[in-house]
């Protein structure tokens, strides 16, 4: 076999008259009658080989034979392309190769879909532009996961492969500087829930028993810390058996991190600087560091979220005390049944006609839940802002002025309202705020905007199960002015969690942890875990906590959603080699499938056919 000496990236005007060997795949072909042109492509790029047959008639008529996506070795000199005939977009554009010796390395079928665009490599280009290439929306997805090796091809793919890689490089270069170290934990544990479904292993050695695949090391994480080890990360993955969500993958990566002797501001200040490096190194981009933290309440109060897009401003204001006065029942029975009024003023927002509003964003909101929008325009009149039409009239000319000194509205501003119970005015609000902002593009689509949430209230109140419920998970510490509330008042305790958000998306969270089984304990009590069921599932984990565990805290990044923001993709699937569909199927191996009967009687197993 012809040994390569060169990449299809690589080769420069400065390299002609240099002897060179490359290999890849045929990317395109062209027969001129006399001349042959072949596109090679690899994962660094495309070189141009050209094959003449007076000179080399042999392999000229080899090549003749070559189609799209055989793979192929060439042997040939470095030449300067003609006058007129360079390709100022591909990087190898100034040169081909002048072919003399030609291996067919193996055939290939007709690949079912083309491995489009230019083979041009740009994952090095420090260009954001550059990564934000997207997929040719004309293939269907399905057989893109199908055929995922020829989707992975196309550079497109590459690139988002080569910059998960190297975020993974970045964030294990950085953790090792600061002396963390890199810990595996199991793959097949103990089944602990931690909110979401488990994935369950039948154990063959241990009938009637399971594994779980972990949702997240969280407790191991913990137990190296009392085991010592000070500072721990892992790449890891971890599973959670949870219905179908189109960003969701049941299989996904976390960076996760776990330290001794640390506060929040500890935890919070290392891992910032984990992920300003991380946008610096892969996208150029300086993310200010500290960044700004926000509390929960004033999220929630202000963009009706705990993963607030701060891209632009547009603040949820509560108008209930003005509203209460006013004539419109909507509002005033609202108030009346413990609800409130709040509403948002869009920019220039006049733009929208009465039946936008009243059509596409009321149906909108009520996707989310909302039973109405009420809606009045922002006018000048007289020289005094006034507000016209809509609910406009139950208000009286003070409460209008008062609205619009609270909303700082300007003329020709759209005010837009919910009434309901607070949670569910926020749930509606919170994305409408986003899609009005993204419909009137009132910010850069390139640009990052980050912010820690922090002061999480500890526990929140299931009305469902008439019990409270983490807001996090269990083992997150209250703070210590407020341990004294765990017997007085746990609705209002607050919590040292904290997640960081991008963009509206929250890419890690975290939290100190309890250190003291005592106040464990009373956390499961509160959660309604009895004594014998915290045994069972966390008993190995309390007695850890027994054996001198340090105070510690730490945090764990999504990864792929990460990559996905790095790289400009919506879909998740993008970002992972061989992701799942929606419904969680593998249509590369077509798993998962069903076994052969010898396995299941192995496992002591029988599937009951009947409920098929
Ligand atoms: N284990 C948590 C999670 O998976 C993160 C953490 O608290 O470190 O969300």
């Amino acid at each position: 076999m012809l040994k390569r000496t060169h990449n299809c990236g690589q080769l420069r005007l400065d390299d002609a008259a240099k002897k060179v060997t490359l290999a890849g795949w045929v990317h395109s072909y062209r027969d001129h009658g006399n001349l042959v042109f072949i596109d090679l492509r690899d994962r660094e790029g495309l070189t141009q080989l050209v094959f003449d047959p007076e000179t080399q008639p042999q392999t000229h008529g080899l090549a003749r034979t070559a189609r799209c996506e055989w793979v192929i070795a060439a042997k040939g000199v470095v030449q300067p392309r003609g006058e007129g005939m360079e390709n100022p977009k591909l990087p190898t554009g100034q040169i081909e190769v002048a072919v003399q010796q030609l291996e067919i390395l193996n055939i290939s079928k007709t690949p079912p879909f083309k491995i489009a665009d230019s083979g041009q490599r740009i994952a090095d280009s420090k260009s954001l532009n550059a990564k934000r290439c997207t997929l040719n929306a004309d293939v269907n997805e399905e057989l893109r996961l199908a055929s995922r090796y020829i989707d992975l091809r196309r550079p497109q793919m590459q690139n988002k492969l080569h910059t998960r890689h190297r975020v993974t490089m970045v964030v294990r270069d950085y953790f090792d500087q600061l002396g963390f170290w890199e810990i595996e934990t199991p793959m097949l544990a103990k089944s602990t829930p931690e909110g979401a479904r488990d994935f369950l292993v039948p154990s063959r050695l241990h009938t009637s028993c399971f594994y779980a695949l972990p949702q997240s090391p969280q407790l191991f994480k913990q137990i190296l810390m009392v085991s010592g080890v000070d500072k721990y990360f892992q790449i890891v993955r971890c599973f959670r058996d949870e219905d179908p969500r189109a960003d969701r993958q049941a299989e996904f990566t976390q960076i996760d991190v776990e330290m001794s002797f640390v506060d929040s501001n500890d935890v919070i200040g290392v891992n910032e600087n984990l992920v300003a490096r991380i946008f610096k190194r892969i996208l150029d981009v300086d993310v200010a560091v500290p960044i700004r933290r926000i509390s929960y309440k004033e999220a929630m109060a202000d963009y009706g979220t705990d993963r607030p897009d701060l891209r632009f401003d547009m603040k949820l204001k509560d108008i209930s005390d003005i509203a209460k006065q006013s004539s419109f029942k909507v509002f005033t029975s609202v108030i009346e049944n413990g609800g409130i009024v709040k509403g948002l003023c869009v920019p220039d927002g006049e733009k929208y006609s009465r039946s936008d509003i009243e059509k596409t964003l009321t149906n909108f909101v009520a996707d989310y839940g909302a039973k109405g929008l009420a809606w009045s325009k922002v006018k000048t009149e007289n020289d005094k802002l006034l507000l016209l039409g809509g609910c406009a009239k139950f208000f009286s000319p003070e409460a209008q002025h008062q609205i619009i000194e609270l909303f700082e509205a300007k003329d020709g501003d759209l005010l837009l309202f919910v009434a309901d119970k607070e949670a569910a005015a926020n749930k509606a609000l919170a994305p409408l705020r986003c899609k009005l902002a993204r419909d009137l593009k009132l910010y850069d689509q390139q640009h990052f905007e980050f912010v820690w949430v922090v002061d999480f209230p500890l526990f929140e109140w299931s009305e469902d199960q008439k019990r409270y419920d983490s807001l996090h998970h269990p083992f997150t510490s209250p703070i210590e002015d407020d341990m004294d509330k765990l017997e007085t008042d746990p609705a209002n305790i607050c919590s040292q969690a904290y997640d960081i958000v991008v963009n509206g998306s929250e890419i890690g969270g975290g939290s100190i942890r309890i250190h003291d089984p005592k106040v464990q304990q009373k956390v499961f009590d509160l959660l309604n875990i009895s004594r014998d069921q915290a045994q069972q599932r966390f008993g190995f984990f309390l007695k850890a906590l027994d054996y001198g565990a340090p105070p510690h805290g730490g945090i764990a990044f999504g990864l792929d959603r990460l990559v996905m923001l790095l790289t400009g993709t919506e879909n998740i699937r993008d970002v992972i080699a061989f992701p799942k569909t929606q419904s969680g199927s593998c249509l590369l191996t077509n798993a998962p499938s069903e076994v052969a009967e010898r396995q299941l009687k192995e496992l002591k197993i029988k599937i009951d056919t009947t409920k098929k």
